[in-house]
């Protein structure tokens, strides 16, 4: 099952995706994941990217499609994949299209899960992350102490991606770059869309049905 995700940051793509990777066996990918760990490692590609992605840009067209065919070579890949953050552009959709038809591959579905901008932005700039991996928000989780982590006691930080200014200009950039995918995978019959401001669970269940699977 070859399967990308499309919607805005904060939809949650990333928590379908980890969901359905569990049910469908095949990998996430997430090339929002894969830059971060280049920023932390500080290789060559984090140093390139961490710029981009601070001001709530898009990394270039030809370095993602890079990144992703490097990924999708690996051996966990033969039997599918989820796409989370990619592509993103139009000229990303076209190069990735022309990619798999070179090995005789084709998409099974695009799930767009749809949501509201404003319900998107006090979502994502509630979140308070901890080092120890524990992560809370304002609103819907809030730790017992403001600030601090109840497991681990830690100062509690918020992830750049998460500020308001960067949510607001990522949304933008989806708009604006990354809706017309939409039409694109429309035309090829691929699309599946799912309400992104439903319970996690109703979104997963809703998407598992249209794919034909039980949840
Ligand atoms: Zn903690």
């Amino acid at each position: 099952m070859r399967l990308i995700l499309l919607g805005p940051p904060g939809a949650g793509k990333g928590t379908q995706a980890a969901l359905l990777s569990g049910a469908l066996k095949v990998p996430h990918i997430s090339t929002g994941d894969i830059f971060r760990s280049n920023i932390k490692r500080q290789t060559e590609l984090g140093k390139m990217v961490s710029g981009i992605l601070e001001s709530g840009g898009l990394v270039p067209d030809d370095l993602t499609c890079k990144i992703v065919k490097d990924r999708l070579m690996k051996d966990d890949c033969h039997d599918g994949f989820i796409l989370d953050g990619f592509p993103r552009t139009l000229p990303q959709a076209e190069m990735f299209e022309k990619m798999l038809d070179e090995n005789n591959q084709r998409i099974d579905a695009v799930i767009n899960i749809t949501a509201n901008d404003a319900v998107i932005v006090k979502r994502m700039s509630g979140r308070r992350m901890c080092s120890c991996g524990k992560v809370y928000h304002m609103v819907s989780h809030p730790p017992k102490k403001e600030g601090i982590c109840d497991f681990c006691g830690s100062p509690l930080y918020i992830r750049d991606d998460d500020r308001e200014e960067t949510v607001i200009s990522r949304l933008k950039t989806y708009h604006d770059q990354t809706s017309p995918l939409i039409g694109f995978y429309s035309r090829r019959g691929l699309i599946i869309e799912v309400d992104g401001d439903k319970p996690i669970k109703d979104t997963y269940e809703e998407i598992m049905a249209a794919l034909g699977r039980k949840a």
